[in-house]
């Protein structure tokens, strides 16, 4: 059994140090450049004593990283700290004031892509993880550290077949509140056929702009039905259309155009009936002739536990009395990895963590540091609540 309590000695220099080495990785995906950032993370966790492992699933080339540390018994918890080390990019450069990847500090600030979504969770994760090993734990405290978040792929999903646990903590930025749901999102592209014709005789033709416009109706029938479906904590479901192309030249009738819905769902609305949903909408534009197909090419589930869950009060308690949070419920209207581990691998777990979510794939793009150095406190006192054994 493990005695006193876990205490950490990170100052705000040595966080932003950290934060910034972890946004000098440039691990922008796509591409999928996360190797960098991989490897100085299990570099950097086993110079300070853990056992840290790359793990080159599911893609050989963007290895991921897992550590862990503790005495695993039973009858303590398995705490799993989760954060992507990929980044989208940074768009256009000359739009930013400093290097995206360079990880300059000012003040209370890390600069750069990454920094808050998520690298200043990854680095709260790892000083945690470092705190926990220094003065031992129960149970278990695990880090894994996932490539691919921003674009859907099977990152965490696959760290979680071979890591588990009785809590997790998805560590994207929140300033310290506790989201305990996060919607969904599904991308659809619908796809109209219709017939050329010369546009001074139009009606020897079939428009497909005609028939998008016509259809207005219909998708203004659907958005309203959307809007009351609705979840206390992350609001309303949502259809939006957010790209058009159609035709080729300024004289001919256009005959295909690809629409783009970006369709925001509840943890209680079901992929599939979203599916058939968005088939059913676009139904009426088939019986005006055109022919469709519908495809969804992006998916990342909605995901929900009791805002009661002990994961969910232990984080929000320490974060109220580190960092003076609001302890209400809270929910975030973009999905995470959290619906690996709720969904898939069954592991009740939050989103939390110090970045600053407006800051997220945002131009000059910052954390702060001492939010950074309040986070690794209330991981420490959760660990100590979970990890350890009760004297
Ligand atoms: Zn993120």
């Amino acid at each position: 059994m493990v005695d006193g309590t876990i205490q950490h000695d990170v100052t705000e220099a040595e966080a932003a140090d950290l934060l910034s080495e972890l946004v000098a990785r440039d691990s922008q995906n796509p591409p999928g450049r996360e190797r960098a950032c991989a490897e100085f993370i299990v570099e950097t966790l086993e110079e300070w004593g853990l056992d840290a492992q790359l793990v080159e699933e599911p893609y050989e080339d963007r290895p991921q990283v897992v550590a862990e540390t503790g005495a695993g018994s039973p009858e303590s918890g398995d705490l799993v700290l989760n954060g992507h080390i990929d980044v989208v990019p940074p768009g256009d450069r000359e739009q930013w004031s400093v290097d995206p990847f360079e990880g300059g500090v000012d003040g209370n600030r890390v600069y750069g892509r990454g920094a808050s979504d998520m690298k200043s969770g990854v680095a709260a994760g790892m000083f945690a993880l470092r705190a926990a090993h220094e003065h031992g734990v129960d149970g278990r405290v695990t880090l894994t550290c996932a490539i691919g978040e921003e674009t859907a792929e099977p990152g965490t999903k696959t760290l979680l077949d071979n890591v588990g646990g009785d809590f997790g903590i998805v560590l994207e930025p929140t300033e310290l509140v506790v989201d305990t749901v996060g919607k969904g999102l599904a991308w659809y592209e619908v796809e109209l056929r219709g017939e050329s014709s010369h546009a001074s005789s139009p009606d020897l033709g079939l428009n497909v702009l005609d028939g998008l416009f016509s259809f207005n109706d219909e998708l203004t029938a659907y958005r309203e039905e959307l809007a009351e479906r609705e979840h206390p904590l992350v609001g309303s479901s949502l259809c939006t259309p957010t790209m058009l192309e159609a035709g080729t030249k300024e004289n001919v009738i256009p005959d295909s155009a690809t629409l783009t819905f970006d369709r925001r769902f509840l943890p209680e609305e079901n992929i599939k009936e979203i599916d058939k949903e968005i088939d059913d909408l676009v139904e009426p534009l088939r019986e005006r002739g055109f022919e469709i197909s519908v495809t969804r090419t992006r998916t990342y589930e909605a995901a929900e536990i009791n805002a009661d869950r002990e994961i969910a009060t232990v984080v929000r308690q320490h974060s109220h009395d580190i960092a003076g949070v609001d302890t209400a419920p809270h929910g975030k209207s973009a999905s995470t990895d959290q619906r690996n581990f709720v969904n898939d691998a069954g592991i009740p777990a939050i989103i939390w963590g110090p970045g600053t979510s407006a800051q997220s794939h945002t131009v000059d793009e910052w954390a702060r540091t001492d939010l950074l150095v309040d986070a690794v406190e209330v991981l420490c006192r959760t660990i100590e609540e979970l990890c350890v054994e009760r004297r």
